[in-house]
């Protein structure tokens, strides 16, 4: 069976029935383990959402609306994915995830749609828990991606989909080695991917939330099959 590295964070549950619905093991990693000691073992990393990455990491000046995520999960996350990307191991990542990701790759990030992209959809909905699968907006997918490859069965090849949407920041400059492999109509990215990894496949939205359901079982089901590859 294959053991998926978790990021700790406030809403671990859903994450952490998304990979065991997929037949994974879930270790879950937190800041006060070492970076090398977190990966030990590991056949594949999710990274999971919460607070805003420190601007510093990607050489801004922070935005007021900034809200901070725990403290060390920012030094923590961008290690494990350097580690994570040098080893080869298969990579999701979800909101804050796809975030560290970016910026881990090379990336910087819009502080707060809201107040810099105007004519944005509204991506942050505030929606009590027990109506996270709420969809909130459209997603328009690129057809030559691994996120169109595994969502092409429950899509019927069709390359649009509602997403649910609970984030104020986003994708800026696209790092160097990854691609947009799906964007809102507003022109938010909602998807990115290195594809040149074996797995490496980031998502802005919360798939997690519909493990009950299933509408995105495919990208834990594309993890997993990637953690068993490896
Ligand atoms: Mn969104």
């Amino acid at each position: 069976m294959s053991l998926i590295g978790v990021t700790n964070c406030r809403k671990l549950e859903d994450y952490r029935q998304s990979v065991l619905h997929v037949g994974g093991e879930v270790r879950v990693l937190d800041p006060s383990t070492d970076i090398p000691a977190s990966l030990e073992g590991l056949d594949g990393l999710l990274l999971t959402g919460g607070g805003d990455l420190s601007p510093a990491t990607y050489g801004e000046a922070a935005h007021p609306t900034i809200e901070p995520a725990e403290p060390g999960r920012d030094d923590f996350e961008l290690g494990l994915v350097a580690l994570a990307r040098k080893r080869g191991l298969p990579i999701l990542a979800i909101c804050r995830g796809v975030q560290v990701l970016n910026v881990a790759y090379g990336g910087t990030l819009i502080q707060d749609i809201p107040s810099q992209v105007p004519g944005a959809l509204p991506h942050k909905l505030e929606v009590p828990p027990h109506q996270a699968f709420e969809f909130a907006h459209e997603i328009w997918i690129d057809k030559d991606t691994r996120l169109a490859q595994l969502m092409r069965e429950r899509l019927s090849d069709a390359d649009a989909c509602q997403v649910n949407s609970r984030h104020h920041q986003a994708i800026r400059q696209l790092a160097p080695g990854l691609i947009a492999s799906a964007t809102a109509p507003d022109g938010v990215i909602e998807a990115i991917e290195d594809p040149s990894a074996a797995f490496c496949l980031g998502v802005q939205w919360h798939p997690e939330n519909f493990w009950r359901t299933g509408e995105f079982r495919p990208l834990f089901e594309g993890l997993l099959d990637a953690a068993a590859r490896k």
